[in-house]
């Protein structure tokens, strides 16, 4: 059986938005829970902590402004970054955590031996822009990860791959610049944040975003994720997989309108990872994004897992 790792860090819980927002601690408290209902797959994973990214390797992806303006932020007890988005005085460490553990599953993929991850972190990621916080993201972790493989590794072609229910139009806008790296956003249209049209191809054809209506029947958005994904890498082989993996795409989601369940996720989780296997080793890295209902998260953390192995 494959190495899975299952990467996450103790500080992400110290970025602290209050129990009254949407995204609060017991999102991720939820996954090692439902983890251990599953002793076979809790045994099998390879448990590891991230290491925290640092500010110079932020600036891959960040203004160091914004980036110093985060930690000052933080230094100074908090606030709010954006109308959504707050920081704690644990928020700086709490989301270079975040990020360093997405740099540590490229690095684990390409350096070391271990093709699969996942990672447990928060703040969530695909939001954020180069200078600004947005939508409870702080760092653009995928994004981040994404540069990192291409700059540190050498890596050619990296695909990058969203089925957040929201776009991920600051993972889109730190990478489409790049025609190296393509991006695919499944996301539910209309809907926050407003962005991400069909038409919105990025400046090198490198983008495919594809807004799904709500309340569609499940298959509907496995079809449309599965064909998207593979004009993605059409012609463009990739060399690493990277996946943002929201969970706010699940039936019942607080925040999203989407129908999938667990087992849908589970079943695009195997074909994604048959599909790494033929491109690239079976290297694929995924990172939690969304996901606010922390029961069903942690039970489809669970299955997303099992499918990673
Ligand atoms: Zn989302």
């Amino acid at each position: 059986m494959t190495r899975v790792a299952f990467i996450s860090h103790s500080d992400c819980g110290r970025h602290d938005t209050g129990w009254g927002h949407a995204e609060h601690v017991g999102r991720l408290r939820a996954i090692p829970r439902a983890l251990r209902y599953d002793p076979e797959l809790f045994m099998t994973l390879d448990h590891r902590e991230g290491r925290h990214a640092t500010a110079e390797e932020l600036a891959l992806v960040h203004d160091p402004a914004y980036v110093a303006r985060v930690r000052a932020t933080a230094a100074a007890g908090g606030g709010r970054l954006d109308p959504d988005t707050v920081a704690s005085e644990g928020s700086w460490d709490a989301a270079t955590a975040g990020a360093g553990c997405a740099l540590d599953a490229v690095d684990l993929a390409l350096g070391g031996d271990v093709p699969r991850s996942f990672c447990a972190v928060r703040p969530p990621g695909h939001h954020a822009l180069r200078d600004a916080a947005m939508g409870f993201c702080l760092f653009g972790n995928v994004a981040l990860a994404a540069h990192h493989a291409r700059r540190t590794h050498g890596v050619d072609r990296v695909l990058v791959l969203d089925w957040d229910v929201h776009h991920g139009n600051g993972t889109q806008a730190l990478v489409e610049h790049d025609p190296r790296i393509h991006f695919v956003s499944m996301h539910q249209w209309p809907w926050y944040p407003g962005t991400g049209a069909a038409e919105d191809r990025g400046p090198h054809d490198n983008v495919w975003n594809v807004p799904m209506a709500a309340g569609l029947a499940p298959e509907r958005y496995v079809e449309a994720w599965e064909e998207a994904v593979d004009r993605a890498a059409e012609g463009a082989t990739p060399d690493l997989v990277l996946l943002s993996a929201g969970f706010d795409c699940l039936a019942g989601d607080p925040l999203g309108g989407f129908t999938l369940e667990p087992e849908q996720l589970a079943g695009m989780t195997r074909r994604l990872v048959e599909r790494a296997t033929a491109w690239c080793g079976g290297r694929l890295v995924s990172v939690l994004e969304g996901g606010y209902a922390p029961e069903r998260l942690g039970e489809a953390c669970v299955q997303h897992m099992r499918a990673l192995l």
